[in-house]
């Protein structure tokens, strides 16, 4: 049976870490998170954002906007919070409403504030390998990929998803570590070839959120297989990987929930506390 990759405790090694480096900055560090509209998912996500802020004695700031908010108004408000010396980081959530372009607001956060690395110089700079700020979900990953001791160097590394908030920006980071990257996606799983590149990867990370997408049977035996995905099957949260037939052929398998979720906020609270540093130093 595989060994379970469980988020929490590297989180909260990182977290006792960062307790540390908070208490020894001049001032608390600021995180403006902007929620546009209701959804449930991201306020939920919010109030576990603010529950850790708070136990690590950062200040986190929700700004709570209209649905229909402009594309405009948002940028507006962005501008204001980039130049108010008072806050260090901003996060938007996601998803928003869909009349709002994400990844041009992005590009309107000041790059030493983005502390999701979704801005624009912030992207170029991990492709260079010099990005101080990189996406949390990917971070996150290799955050778990690293307290299994593994080495990437040649390994056959199998993703799937290619979003620009997970699958890319880890498929840039795994590279830096040079893995042998292959990256699945939609037209990979059209085509019929799915199976035959899980089945050669000794590492798998899928952040698709589909459940059930990936087959216990096409594990490689002793392969490291790390679930992003998140969907709620009959009331209760799943990852993308059948996880009850996958765990008896991997060596090591992330818990959904448990797994990457749990690592990648203490990830965001690490960035901001980096962004902080740098504009204070
Ligand atoms: P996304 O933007 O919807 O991207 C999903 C990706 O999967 C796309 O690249 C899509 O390809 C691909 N895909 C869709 N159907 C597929 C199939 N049948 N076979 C192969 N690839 C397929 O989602 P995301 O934001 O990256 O998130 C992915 C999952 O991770 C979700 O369940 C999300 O909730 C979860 N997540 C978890 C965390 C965490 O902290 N644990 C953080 C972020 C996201 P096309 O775009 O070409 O269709």
């Amino acid at each position: 049976m595989a060994k379970l990759l469980e988020g929490k405790l590297v989180a909260d090694k990182i977290k006792e870490k960062l307790k540390t480096e908070v208490a020894s900055l001049k001032q608390a560090p600021v995180l403006a998170s902007i929620i546009v509209g209701n959804d449930a998912g991201a306020l939920a996500y919010v109030k576990t954002q603010a529950k850790i802020a708070a136990s690590l004695g950062i200040v986190y700031q929700p700004h709570q906007l209209p649905e229909n908010i402009s594309e405009d108004g948002l940028i507006d408000f962005i501008l204001k919070l980039n130049s108010d010396l008072s806050v260090n980081g901003i996060i938007i959530q996601v998803p928003i409403p869909q009349h709002i372009d994400y990844m041009k607001i992005c590009g309107f956060i000041n790059p030493a504030k983005d502390v999701e690395g979704m801005h624009p110089a912030n992207i170029g700079k991990m492709l260079f390998g010099r990005a101080r700020i990189a996406a949390c979900t990917a971070h996150a990953v290799m955050e778990l990929l690293n307290s299994t001791g593994i080495d990437l160097y040649g390994k056959e590394v199998v993703v799937v998803g290619h979003s620009e908030i997970v699958g890319k920006p880890l498929a840039m980071l795994l590279l830096e570590k040079l893995a042998t990257v292959t990256i699945c996606h939609i037209a990979t799983s059209k085509a019929g070839r799915l199976k035959e590149h899980i089945e050669r990867a000794e590492v798998l990370i899928v952040a698709v959120g589909k459940a059930g997408l990936i087959k216990g049977e096409w594990i490689r035996e002793g392969a490291i297989v790390i679930d992003v995905g998140i969907n709620r099957v009959d009331g209760k949260i799943v990852g993308d990987v059948d996880f009850p037939s996958a765990s008896i052929r991997a060596a090591y398998i992330t818990p959904v929930p448990g797994g990457v979720g749990p690592l990648t906020v203490a990830i965001l609270m690490r960035n901001l506390v980096e962004a902080a540093q740098a504009q204070h130093s």
